[in-house]
C-alpha cells in the first residue's frame, strides 16, 4: 500500500493529494514491503459484492507504520505478517477497487501477475476502446485518466515514449482521428509524446482466414485496455479492432463473433487486458459507478466475471458455455 508523506512536516496521507496543505511541497510516494496484521475482524453477515462469509477484516501495519484495512479469505492471527496475493491461473481474473487512482491498482495488478518482464526497450502496444466521437463524460470510450495511469506506469518501469503506441481503429464511418480528439484519448498521446496509431493505416498478416494487423506480432507486450460496459463482452469484443475491417465484415457475414473470437485467439500471442470500471455504462448508456479495475490474459474470463458482478440477465453470446466456478477470481470481490 503506497502512501504520501510531506518531506518537510512528515505527515502521512492515504491518498495523494499532491502537496502538502501546510508546507506547499510536494508530498513523497511511500511504499511498503511489509503487512503485518495488527486487528481483526471476522463477518458472518453477506453483502452484495461480499457473498461469501464468513471473510476477515484486517488492519495492516508496514514497516513505516502506516496502517490500512483489507479484506481477506483466508484467517490471519495478529502478529502475522500477510502473504502477496498470486494467481495461480494464468487464465484468472484480478478483481481490484479504485480507492483514489488508478496508477495504484495498475501497479498491483503487475505485482500480482509478477512474472511479467517490462525492459527499457520493451516495445508495448496499447488498445484502448475507442467507438464513438464523444467526450470522456459519457463512458463510451476508455477515459483519458485510465490511458494516462497505465502510461505513467510504464514510464515508471522506464519504458521509453517512443516505444509505446497507443492504436485504434474504426470500423464505421467516422474517421478513427476524430474519435480520438473528443474522446480525450488524443490528447493525453500528445502531453506523453506518445504515438497514436491507426491500424488501418499498417499492414495486415494473413493467419489462416483471418487478417491480423502486423502490429501484434511486433510487440514484446500488449494491453488490452477496454473501458467495460454493463451487458456487453467489452474486452473481449475489443480485439476484434486488431482485425482488417473488410475482413472482420467478411467474418462477421458468416460467423458468429464467438466464432470469430475463438479462431483470433488462437492466432494471437498472449495479451494482458486491464478493464476499466470505475464509472461505466448500462445497456441504455446511464453512467454508474463501479470503482473497479478487472485484470486477465483471458478476456472471455474478465467479462464473464464482470458479467456476474454486474448481474446483467442477457448474457452476451460470446461468452455462453462460460462457468463461474471454474474461474479463479483474486482481490477484493470475490463469488
Ligand atoms: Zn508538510
Amino acid at each position: 500500500m503506497a502512501f504520501y508523506q510531506c518531506p518537510s512536516c512528515k505527515k502521512v496521507w492515504q491518498y495523494p493529494i499532491g502537496k502538502c496543505p501546510e508546507c506547499f511541497l510536494n508530498l513523497e510516494r511511500k511504499k511498503g514491503n511489509i503487512a503485518k496484521v495488527i486487528a481483526i475482524s471476522r463477518v458472518e453477515i453477506p453483502s452484495i459484492f461480499h457473498p461469501k462469509v464468513p471473510y476477515f477484516v484486517l488492519v495492516l501495519e508496514d514497516e513505516n507504520k502506516n496502517r490500512w484495512i483489507k479484506k481477506s479469505k483466508k484467517e490471519y492471527k495478529i502478529g502475522e505478517t500477510i502473504e502477496k496475493e498470486k494467481l495461480t491461473n494464468e487464465e484468472g481474473v484480478i478483481v481490484l477497487k479504485v480507492k483514489y487512482d488508478y496508477f495504484e491498482v495498475i501497479e498491483k495488478i503487475f505485482e500480482i501477475l509478477g512474472k511479467i518482464e517490462l525492459k527499457e526497450d520493451s516495445k508495448i502496444l496499447i488498445l484502448p476502446t475507442l467507438e464513438k466521437p464523444s467526450h470522456p463524460y459519457f463512458r463510451d470510450n476508455t477515459s483519458p485518466e485510465f490511458l494516462e495511469a497505465t502510461l505513467k506506469f510504464l514510464f515508471e518501469k522506464k519504458i521509453r515514449p517512443e516505444n509505446i503506441k497507443v492504436c485504434a481503429q474504426s470500423f464505421d464511418e467516422i474517421e478513427i482521428g476524430f474519435k480520438a480528439q473528443r474522446s480525450g484519448l488524443l490528447e493525453i498521446c500528445q502531453k506523453y509524446k506518445v504515438l497514436p496509431f491507426d491500424l488501418s493505416k499498417g499492414n495486415f498478416i494473413k493467419k489462416g482466414d483471418l487478417e491480423i494487423s502486423e502490429e501484434v506480432f511486433k510487440s514484446d507486450l500488449i494491453l488490452n485496455l477496454p473501458i467495460l460496459k454493463m451487458g456487453r463482452a467489452s474486452a473481449t469484443e475489443n480485439l476484434f479492432f486488431f482485425l482488417k475491417k473488410e475482413n472482420y465484415l467478411a467474418q462477421k457475414y458468416l460467423y458468429s463473433e464467438k466464432e470469430i473470437f475463438e479462431k483470433l485467439k488462437e492466432k494471437l500471442p498472449k495479451i494482458l487486458t486491464i478493464g476499466e470500471a470505475r464509472h461505466i455504462q448500462d445497456e441504455k448508456g446511464f453512467t454508474n459507478y463501479l470503482f473497479l479495475v478487472l485484470a486477465s490474459f483471458e478476456p472471455k474470463n474478465l467479462d464473464f466475471v464482470f458479467f456476474k458482478i454486474t448481474q446483467r440477465e442477457k448474457l452476451p453470446e460470446i461468452l455462453e458455455g462460460l462457468e463461474i466456478e471454474k474461474i479463479e477470481s483474486i482481490g477484493d470481490i470475490d463469488f
